[in-house]
């Protein structure tokens, strides 16, 4: 049973059906890209998945559950992270308690009152400065860092709670191509606790780090499969 499954999401926007039957499914333990031309419904359906969005028909089911109209802060507490939708980077505060925060933010508070849960958050935190290099700037205002390195400082955020699934939409946007080598090195070990699906414009970089590969053309999904697959599948060559 894969952990993800979006079956025949359809998504109308007044006139325009930016969703036309859209499937999506994610192992654990995956990582699954997301690509196609722009509008073609890629964002859509990340946000159908995370519940940004409520599809017009269509399932979403998570760990065997049907989540399709459950709340972003209910899919966030059975295991899903979206880059920017639970927490984002408050500029004017350091990068420590930027992720203290984000960890926080899924945590109930009274376990707070206690000690050993403040010394497991520390932990924790630090754990994932460390893992996105970032451990020396802990004490800088986040509003310090370079652009991809405020990227990271999100992913690491969306991390912090141990999701089972993170959604980053284009998170190599703007990123320079060595901060996007790293990158790719930076979400590598996660893979042995969570899957990810990630939307790409930069198919050598996506076909780098992806297990699979989802190609959605028109709201619809031109076809599925391996890299391999994809790259020589001859109905995605005739779109790209
Ligand atoms: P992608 O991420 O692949 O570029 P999107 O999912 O953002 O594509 O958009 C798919 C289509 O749906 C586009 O035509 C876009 O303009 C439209 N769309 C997306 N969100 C909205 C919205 N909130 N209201 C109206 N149209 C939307
Ligand atoms: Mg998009």
């Amino acid at each position: 049973m894969d952990l993800l499954e979006a079956r025949g999401l359809v998504k109308i926007f007044g006139k325009l059906t930016a969703l036309n039957g859209a499937d999506l499914a994610v192992a654990e333990n995956e990582f699954h890209g997301l690509i196609g031309p722009n509008g073609s419904g890629k964002s859509t359906l990340m946000k159908c998945v995370a519940g940004a969005e409520i599809p017009t028909s269509g399932t979403v089911t998570f760990g065997g559950r049907d989540i399709s109209r459950a709340s972003p802060a209910e899919r966030a507490r059975a295991g899903m992270s979206l880059k920017f939708q639970i927490t984002s980077v408050l500029p004017a505060l350091t990068l420590y308690d930027n992720i203290l925060l984000a960890l926080q933010a899924q945590t109930s508070l009274p376990r707070l009152v206690f000690s050993r849960t403040r010394g497991i958050l520390h932990d924790r935190a630090m754990a994932m400065l460390e893992q996105f290099r970032l451990v020396d700037r802990a004490a800088d205002p986040a509003s310090a860092l370079s652009h991809g390195q405020q990227q990271w400082l999100e992913i690491a955020m969306a991390l912090a709670p141990e999701p089972k699934l993170l959604l980053l939409d284009e998170p190599t946007g703007g990123m320079s191509l060595e901060e996007r080598r790293v990158t790719g090195e930076l979400l590598q070990p996660i893979k042995k606790r969570c899957s990810l699906v990630i939307v790409e414009h930069d198919l050598d970089f996506i076909r780098d780090i992806c297990d699979r590969l989802t190609v959605l053309d028109q709201g619809g999904v031109l076809d599925c499969g391996s890299v391999q697959h994809i790259q020589s599948s001859a109905r995605v060559q005739e779109v790209y």
